[in-house]
């Protein structure tokens, strides 16, 4: 299998793009920070099915990470990811270095208000403002039609579709289903992290907060069902629970207008390492 041209500069990947264009070939995007796993497979397939040309960004955003730990332990693992991709396979591998994203002098930052405040924005000041940012670049260095999101960071796709909706960027945002482990646990970069310990706990951060959406639904009261899902997960042997809530799926604000579609969100800490779930109400 071959793999991906593999592009570092934003003149080559342009070069491709425009070749691209001029034959009048659909452009698909997935922005991922690498390290890659079902998840983001799933997407750059999907990509795949919907577009003639499917690039997949590889970069670790220094800009959205809150921690410098967290971004200094993040998982870096280009070849194995170029491997993946050639499965898909996609046409092109878009992997700057941080000096050609934000060269000297970068001083511009995209804020989204209202939907990137609660929640994971509360909780990592300055995240989702590095997300937009980062967002708003790579659609602009890649000239995307199409935009391919995962749903296991549902905040941040409702982040990134009020940015292209409130700037007007031509770019089409899909949303896609979370891609679980055979126990449940959502597919993600960090759960490398997890001790074979932790690892057989992480189920439980998920079955919690279904069995809550279960109660919820079946008439128990939000607070009440929330609660029992917190301590179970406390229970299960996870350090903290960050926060579970009921919110309205896409403004990410407190509800409880059953007209609206509500989802679950949840963030919790196990072996040092912090997950997060969400599941439609
Ligand atoms: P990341 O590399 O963690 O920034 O993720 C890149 C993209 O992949 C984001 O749009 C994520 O929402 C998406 N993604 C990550 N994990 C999953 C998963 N388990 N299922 C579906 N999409 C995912």
């Amino acid at each position: 299998m071959t793999t991906a041209p593999i592009v570092r500069t934003v003149e080559e990947l342009r070069r491709h793009v425009r070749a691209w264009k001029a034959a009048g070939e659909m452009v698909g995007v997935v922005p991922t920070m690498g390290a890659l796993h079902e998840g983001h497979l799933s997407l750059a397939r999907r990509a795949r099915k919907e577009c003639e040309r499917v690039i997949t960004t590889i970069f670790v955003n220094p800009k959205q990470f809150n921690n410098p730990d967290d971004l200094k332990k993040y998982p870096r693992t280009e070849e194995a990811d170029a491997a993946l991709l050639a499965t898909v396979p996609v046409d092109l591998i878009f992997a700057p270095q941080p000096e050609e994203v934000y060269p000297d002098g970068f001083i511009t930052t995209v804020s989204v208000g209202g939907v990137s405040e609660p929640l994971e924005g509360r909780m990592r000041p300055g995240h989702f403002d590095g997300v937009a940012t980062v967002v708003t670049k790579l659609f602009g260095m890649t000239m995307a039609d199409r935009g391919y999101f995962g749903q296991k960071d549902w905040q941040q796709l409702q982040v990134v579709l009020r940015l292209v909706r409130d700037l007007n960027i031509p770019v089409h945002i899909v949303g896609c289903e979370t891609i679980r482990e055979t126990d449940g646990l959502a597919m993600s970069s960090r759960n490398v992290r997890l001790t074979p310990e932790g690892r057989a706990k992480a189920h439980v951060l998920y079955e919690a907060i279904m069995a809550a959406a279960t109660d919820i639904r079946a008439g128990q009261s939000d607070r009440m069902a929330i609660r029992e899902a917190a301590e179970a997960i406390r229970a299960a042997g996870f350090d903290r629970v960050e926060y579970i809530e009921l919110r309205d799926a896409e403004t990410l604000m407190p509800s409880d207008d059953p007209a609206r579609a509500r989802r679950m969100l949840a963030a919790a800490w196990l072996d040092g390492v912090r997950l997060i779930d969400n599941i439609p109400v």
